[in-house]
Protein backbone atom coordinates (compact mmCIF):
# COMPACT_ATOMS: atom_id res chain seq x y z
CA UNK A 1 0.00 0.00 0.00
CA UNK A 2 1.81 3.44 -1.01
CA UNK A 3 0.77 5.71 1.73
CA UNK A 4 1.47 3.76 4.29
CA UNK A 5 4.99 4.07 3.27
CA UNK A 6 5.78 7.11 3.69
CA UNK A 7 7.20 8.43 7.07
CA UNK A 8 5.63 9.99 10.00
CA UNK A 9 7.99 12.99 10.50
CA UNK A 10 7.22 15.81 13.60
CA UNK A 11 9.79 18.97 12.66
CA UNK A 12 10.22 21.85 15.45
CA UNK A 13 10.85 25.01 14.06
CA UNK A 14 12.38 26.99 17.34
CA UNK A 15 12.28 29.80 14.65
CA UNK A 16 14.77 33.05 16.94
CA UNK A 17 13.69 31.51 20.11
CA UNK A 18 17.18 29.82 22.91
CA UNK A 19 20.42 31.02 23.35
CA UNK A 20 23.33 28.50 22.69
CA UNK A 21 23.29 28.08 26.76
CA UNK A 22 19.92 26.75 26.93
CA UNK A 23 19.00 25.19 23.90
CA UNK A 24 20.81 21.74 24.38
CA UNK A 25 18.68 21.59 27.52
CA UNK A 26 15.97 21.94 25.72
CA UNK A 27 16.75 19.78 23.21
CA UNK A 28 17.87 16.56 25.67
CA UNK A 29 14.33 17.33 27.61
CA UNK A 30 12.05 16.82 24.81
CA UNK A 31 14.78 14.28 22.51
CA UNK A 32 13.99 12.42 26.16
CA UNK A 33 10.28 13.03 25.70
CA UNK A 34 9.38 11.95 22.53
CA UNK A 35 10.92 8.57 21.80
CA UNK A 36 8.37 6.81 19.56
CA UNK A 37 8.30 4.37 17.26
CA UNK A 38 7.91 5.38 14.03
CA UNK A 39 7.91 8.80 13.77
CA UNK A 40 10.95 10.89 12.29
CA UNK A 41 12.29 13.71 15.23
CA UNK A 42 13.40 16.83 13.66
CA UNK A 43 14.55 20.26 15.92
CA UNK A 44 15.55 23.10 14.03
CA UNK A 45 17.16 25.91 16.55
CA UNK A 46 18.34 29.43 15.46
CA UNK A 47 21.92 28.32 14.05
CA UNK A 48 24.05 29.77 17.06
CA UNK A 49 22.72 26.79 18.75
CA UNK A 50 22.90 24.63 16.29
CA UNK A 51 26.10 22.63 17.71
CA UNK A 52 24.54 22.67 21.18
CA UNK A 53 21.16 20.58 20.20
CA UNK A 54 23.75 18.27 17.89
CA UNK A 55 25.85 17.64 20.91
CA UNK A 56 22.74 16.75 22.94
CA UNK A 57 21.11 14.54 20.61
CA UNK A 58 24.61 12.81 20.44
CA UNK A 59 24.68 9.58 21.63
CA UNK A 60 21.61 7.20 21.70
CA UNK A 61 19.51 10.11 20.49
CA UNK A 62 21.34 11.14 17.29
CA UNK A 63 19.33 10.55 14.34
CA UNK A 64 20.52 7.36 12.10
CA UNK A 65 19.96 7.78 8.34
CA UNK A 66 16.33 5.69 8.65
CA UNK A 67 15.26 8.76 10.62
CA UNK A 68 15.40 7.32 14.30
CA UNK A 69 16.89 8.99 17.05
CA UNK A 70 16.45 13.18 16.76
CA UNK A 71 17.72 15.00 13.69
CA UNK A 72 19.11 18.24 14.02
CA UNK A 73 18.08 21.02 11.04
CA UNK A 74 18.89 24.66 10.35
CA UNK A 75 15.65 27.03 9.66
CA UNK A 76 17.24 28.19 6.69
CA UNK A 77 20.00 27.73 4.17
CA UNK A 78 21.65 30.21 1.18
CA UNK A 79 21.14 29.91 -2.24
CA UNK A 80 24.80 29.71 -3.34
CA UNK A 81 27.66 26.94 -1.19
CA UNK A 82 29.67 29.43 -0.86
CA UNK A 83 30.49 33.46 -1.87
CA UNK A 84 30.89 37.34 -0.73
CA UNK A 85 27.32 36.81 1.11
CA UNK A 86 27.79 38.90 4.60
CA UNK A 87 26.11 37.15 7.29
CA UNK A 88 24.76 34.35 5.37
CA UNK A 89 25.24 30.52 5.73
CA UNK A 90 25.36 27.86 3.41
CA UNK A 91 24.48 24.48 2.79
CA UNK A 92 27.95 22.56 2.83
CA UNK A 93 28.50 24.90 5.78
CA UNK A 94 26.33 22.75 7.74
CA UNK A 95 28.22 19.56 7.52
CA UNK A 96 28.40 18.24 10.76
CA UNK A 97 25.90 20.31 12.45
CA UNK A 98 22.54 19.72 10.75
CA UNK A 99 21.59 17.41 8.40
CA UNK A 100 17.69 18.93 7.62
CA UNK A 101 17.03 22.36 6.39
CA UNK A 102 13.38 24.50 5.99
CA UNK A 103 13.41 26.40 3.14
CA UNK A 104 10.48 28.90 1.97
CA UNK A 105 9.26 29.65 5.01
CA UNK A 106 6.63 32.40 5.42
CA UNK A 107 8.40 34.45 7.67
CA UNK A 108 11.39 34.42 4.97
CA UNK A 109 8.90 35.23 2.35
CA UNK A 110 7.77 37.96 4.51
CA UNK A 111 10.59 39.40 6.14
CA UNK A 112 13.23 39.27 3.51
CA UNK A 113 10.95 38.67 -0.26
CA UNK A 114 12.18 35.44 -0.92
CA UNK A 115 10.64 34.54 -4.18
CA UNK A 116 9.64 31.13 -5.53
CA UNK A 117 12.67 30.88 -7.86
CA UNK A 118 15.26 32.00 -5.32
CA UNK A 119 13.84 29.20 -2.59
CA UNK A 120 13.62 26.94 -5.22
CA UNK A 121 17.60 27.34 -5.60
CA UNK A 122 18.34 26.67 -1.77
CA UNK A 123 16.21 23.38 -2.20
CA UNK A 124 18.64 22.48 -5.17
CA UNK A 125 22.19 23.69 -3.11
CA UNK A 126 20.38 21.91 -0.10
CA UNK A 127 19.56 18.48 -2.43
CA UNK A 128 23.32 18.71 -3.79
CA UNK A 129 24.72 18.95 -0.31
CA UNK A 130 22.83 15.56 1.00
CA UNK A 131 20.89 17.95 3.23
CA UNK A 132 16.97 16.28 4.24
CA UNK A 133 14.95 19.88 3.32
CA UNK A 134 11.32 20.84 3.99
CA UNK A 135 9.95 23.12 1.54
CA UNK A 136 7.21 25.53 2.82
CA UNK A 137 3.98 26.84 0.95
CA UNK A 138 0.99 28.16 1.88
CA UNK A 139 -1.25 30.49 1.27
CA UNK A 140 -2.63 34.25 2.51
CA UNK A 141 -5.79 34.74 4.63
CA UNK A 142 -7.17 37.16 1.46
CA UNK A 143 -6.05 34.48 -1.37
CA UNK A 144 -8.33 31.29 0.55
CA UNK A 145 -11.09 33.58 1.00
CA UNK A 146 -10.80 34.42 -2.66
CA UNK A 147 -11.24 30.67 -3.62
CA UNK A 148 -7.78 30.63 -4.48
CA UNK A 149 -5.45 28.60 -2.04
CA UNK A 150 -4.94 25.35 -4.10
CA UNK A 151 -4.22 27.59 -7.34
CA UNK A 152 -1.28 29.63 -5.30
CA UNK A 153 0.11 26.70 -3.85
CA UNK A 154 0.38 24.85 -7.05
CA UNK A 155 2.41 28.08 -8.35
CA UNK A 156 4.25 27.67 -5.30
CA UNK A 157 5.88 24.45 -5.76
CA UNK A 158 5.80 24.58 -9.21
CA UNK A 159 7.90 27.55 -9.13
CA UNK A 160 10.18 25.91 -6.09
CA UNK A 161 10.85 22.73 -8.04
CA UNK A 162 11.24 24.99 -11.21
CA UNK A 163 15.50 24.40 -10.63
CA UNK A 164 15.98 21.18 -10.72
CA UNK A 165 14.53 17.63 -11.53
CA UNK A 166 12.17 15.50 -9.54
CA UNK A 167 15.20 12.51 -9.47
CA UNK A 168 18.14 15.58 -8.08
CA UNK A 169 15.51 16.88 -5.18
CA UNK A 170 14.79 13.09 -4.00
CA UNK A 171 17.90 11.47 -4.56
CA UNK A 172 16.56 8.04 -3.86
CA UNK A 173 15.71 9.44 -0.48
CA UNK A 174 12.65 8.33 1.30
CA UNK A 175 13.49 11.63 3.48
CA UNK A 176 15.53 13.48 1.10
CA UNK A 177 12.12 15.73 0.80
CA UNK A 178 9.03 17.25 2.26
CA UNK A 179 6.78 19.58 1.55
CA UNK A 180 5.06 21.24 4.93
CA UNK A 181 1.28 23.06 3.73
CA UNK A 182 1.47 26.05 6.06
CA UNK A 183 -1.09 28.57 5.63
CA UNK A 184 -0.07 31.83 6.20
CA UNK A 185 -2.75 33.07 8.53
CA UNK A 186 -2.74 29.76 10.49
CA UNK A 187 1.52 30.56 11.59
CA UNK A 188 1.81 31.53 14.72
CA UNK A 189 -1.95 32.87 15.32
CA UNK A 190 -3.47 30.17 17.13
CA UNK A 191 -5.88 29.52 14.80
CA UNK A 192 -5.29 26.20 13.33
CA UNK A 193 -6.85 24.84 9.27
CA UNK A 194 -9.29 22.18 9.25
CA UNK A 195 -8.02 18.75 8.54
CA UNK A 196 -10.35 18.64 5.57
CA UNK A 197 -8.94 21.87 4.45
CA UNK A 198 -5.22 20.63 4.48
CA UNK A 199 -6.02 17.27 3.15
CA UNK A 200 -7.43 19.00 -0.01
CA UNK A 201 -4.42 20.90 -0.36
CA UNK A 202 -2.05 17.82 0.32
CA UNK A 203 -4.04 16.16 -2.53
CA UNK A 204 -3.44 18.90 -5.02
CA UNK A 205 0.36 19.23 -4.22
CA UNK A 206 0.56 15.89 -5.15
CA UNK A 207 -1.36 16.19 -8.13
CA UNK A 208 0.80 19.18 -8.98
CA UNK A 209 3.86 16.91 -8.17
CA UNK A 210 2.58 14.08 -10.44
CA UNK A 211 2.48 16.76 -13.11
CA UNK A 212 5.89 17.55 -12.30
CA UNK A 213 7.00 14.00 -13.10
CA UNK A 214 8.17 12.86 -9.51
CA UNK A 215 8.93 9.38 -9.05
CA UNK A 216 6.12 7.58 -8.26
CA UNK A 217 3.38 10.56 -9.05
CA UNK A 218 5.11 12.50 -5.79
CA UNK A 219 3.27 9.65 -3.48
CA UNK A 220 6.11 9.37 -2.04
CA UNK A 221 6.99 12.52 -0.42
CA UNK A 222 5.55 13.31 2.71
CA UNK A 223 3.69 16.01 3.15
CA UNK A 224 3.07 17.84 6.69
CA UNK A 225 0.51 20.54 8.12
CA UNK A 226 1.80 23.44 9.77
CA UNK A 227 0.27 26.10 11.21
CA UNK A 228 -0.78 26.85 15.18
CA UNK A 229 -0.15 23.03 16.01
CA UNK A 230 -0.80 21.89 19.03
CA UNK A 231 -1.82 18.56 21.31
CA UNK A 232 -5.09 19.57 21.19
CA UNK A 233 -5.25 19.72 17.35
CA UNK A 234 -3.13 17.51 16.19
CA UNK A 235 -5.35 14.21 15.53
CA UNK A 236 -7.75 16.46 13.21
CA UNK A 237 -4.12 16.27 10.92
CA UNK A 238 -3.12 12.97 11.21
CA UNK A 239 -6.48 11.13 10.81
CA UNK A 240 -5.69 12.35 7.30
CA UNK A 241 -4.08 9.94 4.86
CA UNK A 242 -2.63 12.48 3.13
CA UNK A 243 -0.46 14.04 5.39
CA UNK A 244 2.03 12.45 7.01
CA UNK A 245 3.17 14.71 9.92
CA UNK A 246 3.58 18.38 11.30
CA UNK A 247 6.04 21.42 11.27
CA UNK A 248 5.18 22.71 14.85
CA UNK A 249 6.67 26.39 15.68
CA UNK A 250 5.45 27.82 19.19
CA UNK A 251 4.37 24.05 20.68
CA UNK A 252 7.77 23.29 19.43
CA UNK A 253 9.83 24.80 22.37
CA UNK A 254 7.17 23.41 24.95
CA UNK A 255 8.21 19.75 25.99
CA UNK A 256 4.48 18.62 27.53
CA UNK A 257 2.96 19.59 24.14
CA UNK A 258 5.50 18.44 21.63
CA UNK A 259 5.71 14.91 24.26
CA UNK A 260 1.90 14.88 23.04
CA UNK A 261 1.61 15.86 19.73
CA UNK A 262 4.63 12.94 18.64
CA UNK A 263 2.92 10.17 20.40
CA UNK A 264 -0.23 11.15 18.90
CA UNK A 265 1.61 10.89 15.22
CA UNK A 266 3.08 7.89 16.48
CA UNK A 267 -0.31 6.36 16.70
CA UNK A 268 -0.81 6.79 13.35
CA UNK A 269 2.39 5.39 12.16
CA UNK A 270 1.85 2.01 14.08
CA UNK A 271 -1.72 2.15 12.13
CA UNK A 272 0.58 2.83 8.88
CA UNK A 273 2.91 0.04 9.69
CA UNK A 274 0.19 -2.36 10.55
CA UNK A 275 -1.45 -1.98 7.39
CA UNK A 276 1.76 -2.65 5.74
CA UNK A 277 2.05 -5.82 7.45
C1 LIG B 1 6.05 27.43 11.82
O1 LIG B 1 6.88 28.16 12.33
O2 LIG B 1 6.33 26.81 10.79
C2 LIG B 1 4.74 27.32 12.44
C3 LIG B 1 3.85 26.55 11.88
O3 LIG B 1 4.52 28.04 13.59
P1 LIG B 1 3.31 27.85 14.63
O4 LIG B 1 3.21 26.37 14.90
O5 LIG B 1 3.73 28.63 15.83
O6 LIG B 1 2.08 28.36 13.98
Amino acid sequence: MIRSMRPVIVAGNWKMHTTPADAGELARTIAARTCVDGVVRVLCPPFVCLAAVRDAVAGPDAAAPDGSGVAVGAQDVHHEPAGAFTGAVSAPMLAGLATWTIVGHSERRRDVCETDELIGRKLATSRAAGLRTILCVGEQLAEREAGRAIQVVDGQVRGCLAAATPEAIVAGDTLGFAIAYEPVWAIGTGRNARGADAAEIAAAIRATLTALGFPNGGEDVPILYGGSVASSNIDEFMAEPSIDGALVGGASLKPDEMAAIVARAGLTAAARAAADA
